[in-house]
């Protein structure tokens, strides 16, 4: 499957790596952001997201610094957040046959 958005790779269970060119350094980011994208109304569009993760030094240093957003194994929860995770999960699951009605 070809992935379009965050929500897509967080029910994929991926976060996102974002990795900076500029500097050859990365950063691991939980894709369940997404929720927190559409309250803000902003794009969760994988190919709009490099403009919302911007390398830290990016300012400072006059090298270009574009980030590469690629998908990336989620680390293991702890076994509370499992459980938190299930019933988020479960209820979202619930919620969309719903209203697929
Ligand atoms: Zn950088």
């Amino acid at each position: 499957m070809r992935y379009a958005t965050l929500r897509d790779l967080d029910e994929a269970g991926l976060d996102i790596r974002v990795w900076c060119y500029g500097c050859a350094r990365h950063a691991d980011i939980w894709s369940g952001l997404w929720a927190e994208f559409e309250r803000k109304g902003w794009s969760t569009e994988l190919g709009d997201l490099p403009a919302r993760f911007r390398c830290t030094r990016n300012r400072h240093d006059g090298t270009r610094h574009d980030v590469l957003i690629i998908p990336t194994k989620r680390p293991p929860p702890r076994p509370w957040a499992e459980e938190v995770a299930a019933f988020f999960h479960g209820s979202r699951a619930a919620r969309k046959a719903e209203s697929r009605g």
